[in-house]
């Protein structure tokens, strides 16, 4: 379920909006249907949505630490719920963060 929850947090972020009228629709389907029963082309259109890159961290001073993980499904929506913008980071990331606002 995974999947669908991670689609249910995207659309109350309003993530879909931006790509079109077809996309908020599907992302809708896939919640109540479950995205397994969606057929390969609606699909392809929530694929890219279920992974994201890390956003990196930056330290107080500044300096930007690009990080290549990338997160999805259950690992992206954890990132979204702890983020309080809606940046998702990876764990190690966010724990360079939390190091960051302690010092
Ligand atoms: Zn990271």
């Amino acid at each position: 379920m995974s999947k669908e929850a991670l689609l249910d947090h995207l659309i109350g972020l309003g993530k879909f909006q931006k790509k079109g009228a077809v996309a908020p629709r599907v992302a809708q389907l896939a919640v109540s249907k479950g995205f397994d029963n969606l057929n390969p082309v609606q699909q392809g259109i929530l694929e890219p949505f279920l992974s994201e890159k890390c956003a990196g961290s930056t330290d107080p001073k500044g300096n930007y630490t690009n990080c290549t993980k990338i997160l999805s499904d259950e690992e992206l929506l954890n990132a979204y719920e702890e983020s309080m913008d809606n940046i998702p980071v990876c764990e190690s990331c966010s724990s360079q963060e939390a190091f960051y606002a302690l010092s």
